[in-house]
C-alpha cells in the first residue's frame, strides 16, 4: 500500500517510521515552513502535571509517556545514534513550603495509578541547588522521578533516518491535497500529481488550509512559542533536571555541552509570524532570571520560534476524517506535541494501513 504523509515534523517522522515498519510503500513529503514546531520545541517529557481533568488527554499523554523508553531503544536498535532522551526528573518549583506540600500530594495521588511517574518527594533548598545550580537560593522543590526530556531536532532526524532505513522515501516541496469524488487522489507537489489512496496530514499548525481541498473544516491555530538557550560556563549539564516553577507557565532544561534552555511565550492570535520579538525575548529571560538569577552571566546562544498546533481543546484532532475516505489527520498536540508526537503519529499510521491500534480515537475526532 502506497501511503504518502504530508508534514515531516515529529509526529509526520513517528508515522512515516511506524508506516514503514509494515512495509508500506511511504513518501514523507515536507515544504520546510518557518515556525516548524518539532526544530524549536523545548522537549519537556512529563505529562503528568498538566490537564489531568481531561482523562482522554490523560490517558493519552501518559501511554505516550510511557512508550518512550521503547522506542529510543528501538531507534537505538536502528542504528539512530543516540536521540537526547533521558530521565533526569523534573523539580516543581513551589511559591513556599505549603505549596511544596500540596503539589507532593497531588502528584502522590497520581502515581497511584502512573508509575511511571517515579519517585515522588520534597527537596529541601540545599538540594535543589547540588541539582540545578543557578537557581534563586531558599528554594524548596517537588521531585518527579520520571520526568525526561528530549531534543525534538534530533528525535526527528533520527525517526526520519530509521524510516528511511527501512525504505520510506523523503520529498521536499509543499504539497495540495487533491481529492476526486469523496475520496483522496494523492498530492500535487509543484503542478504534479503524486497519486495514492491513503494520505496523512501531520501538518502542524498548517493542517487547516492543507485540508481545504477535502471541502472539511479542522480546526488548528498557530500559537507562537519563543524560547532561549543558554550556556552556563563550562558546567556538566547533561543531568539537571526539568524546572517547573509553579508560579508561572515558563520552565528550564538542560542539555548536554553546558546548554540551559529557556522557555517560553505562549502566543495564542500570533498567526504565521514566526519572528523573535523584542517583547518575546524580553520575558523569556526575566522569567528565568527571576527563577535561576545563576542565569545573569550565562552566554546568550540563540531563539528558537515555533508555532504549536493548536486545536479547539487539549485533546489531538487525531483519526479518519468522515466523508472523505484515504484522508488521516495527525495534529493539534499543542504544547505538548514532543510528548504526545511519536505516539500520535505511529496511531495515524496504523489508522492510515488499517492495522490494528488499541486506542479508541472518538474523543480525538479531526472534525469536532
Ligand atoms: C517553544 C516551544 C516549546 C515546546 N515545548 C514542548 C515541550 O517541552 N514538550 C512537548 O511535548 N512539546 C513541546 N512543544 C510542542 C511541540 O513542539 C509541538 O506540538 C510538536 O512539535 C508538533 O509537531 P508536528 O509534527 O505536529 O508539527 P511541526 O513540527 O510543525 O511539523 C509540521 C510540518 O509540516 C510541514 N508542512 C506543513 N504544511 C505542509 C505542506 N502543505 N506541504 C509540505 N509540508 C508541510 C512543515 O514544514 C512542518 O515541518 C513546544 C513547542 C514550542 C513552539
Amino acid at each position: 500500500m502506497k501511503l504518502i504523509i504530508v508534514g515531516a515534523g515529529v509526529v509526520g517522522a513517528a508515522c512515516a517510521y511506524e508506516a514503514s515498519g509494515f512495509g508500506a510503500e511511504v513518501v514523507l513529503v515536507d515544504a520546510d515552513l518557518p515556525g516548524r514546531a518539532t526544530a524549536a520545541g523545548a522537549g519537556i517529557v512529563c505529562p503528568w502535571v498538566s490537564h489531568a481533568d481531561d482523562e482522554a488527554w490523560y490517558a493519552f499523554a501518559c501511554a505516550a509517556a510511557r512508550r518512550y523508553p521503547a522506542l529510543v531503544d528501538e531507534l537505538a536498535d536502528c542504528g539512530a545514534g543516540d536521540v537526547s532522551y533521558r530521565r533526569v526528573g523534573a523539580l516543581i518549583i513551589p511559591r513556599d513550603e505549603e505549596e511544596a506540600g500540596r503539589e507532593c500530594e497531588r502528584m502522590t495521588d497520581r502515581l497511584a495509578t502512573v508509575p511511571e511517574i517515579g519517585e515522588v518527594q520534597v527537596v529541601a533548598p540545599g538540594d535543589v541547588l547540588n541539582l540545578f545550580p543557578p537557581l534563586r537560593p531558599g528554594s524548596v522543590g517537588v521531585w518527579i522521578g520520571g520526568a525526561g526530556r528530549v531534543d525534538g531536532r534530533r528525535l526527528r532526524d533520527s525517526l526520519v533516518g530509521a524510516a528511511r532505513g527501512r525504505g520510506a522515501a523523503l520529498m521536499a516541496g509543499r504539497a495540495r491535497l487533491a481529492c476526486r469524488a469523496g475520496r483522496v487522489a494523492g498530492v500535487e507537489i509543484d503542478g504534479q500529481l503524486m497519486e495514492t489512496d491513503v494520505v496523512v496530514a501531520a501538518t502542524g499548525a498548517w493542517t487547516t488550509s492543507f485540508v481545504q481541498p477535502a471541502a472539511v473544516v479542522v480546526r488548528v491555530t498557530p500559537e507562537r512559542g519563543q524560547i532561549v538557550h543558554l550556556r552556563f560556563g563550562s558546567a556538566d549539564t547533561t543531568r539537571w533536571p526539568v524546572i517547573l516553577p509553579a508560579s508561572s507557565g515558563h520552565y528550564l532544561l538542560a542539555f548536554e555541552g553546558s546548554r540551559v534552555v529557556a522557555g517560553a511565550t505562549r502566543e495564542p492570535g500570533s498567526g504565521f509570524d514566526a519572528r523573535i520579538t523584542a517583547g518575546g525575548l524580553g520575558e523569556v529571560l526575566a522569567q528565568a532570571v527571576a527563577v535561576a538569577p545563576g542565569l545573569s552571566g550565562a552566554t546568550y546562544l540563540e531563539t528558537r520560534v515555533g508555532l504549536r498546533p493548536a486545536g479547539p481543546d487539549v485533546r489531538p484532532l487525531l483519526g479518519p476524517v468522515s466523508g472523505v475516505a484515504g484522508l488521516v489527520v495527525a495534529t493539534g498536540l499543542g504544547a505538548s506535541g514532543l510528548t504526545l508526537g511519536p505516539l500520535a503519529g505511529a496511531v495515524a499510521a496504523r489508522t492510515a494501513l488499517g492495522v490494528d491500534q488499541p486506542i479508541d480515537l472518538t474523543p480525538f475526532d479531526p472534525l469536532r
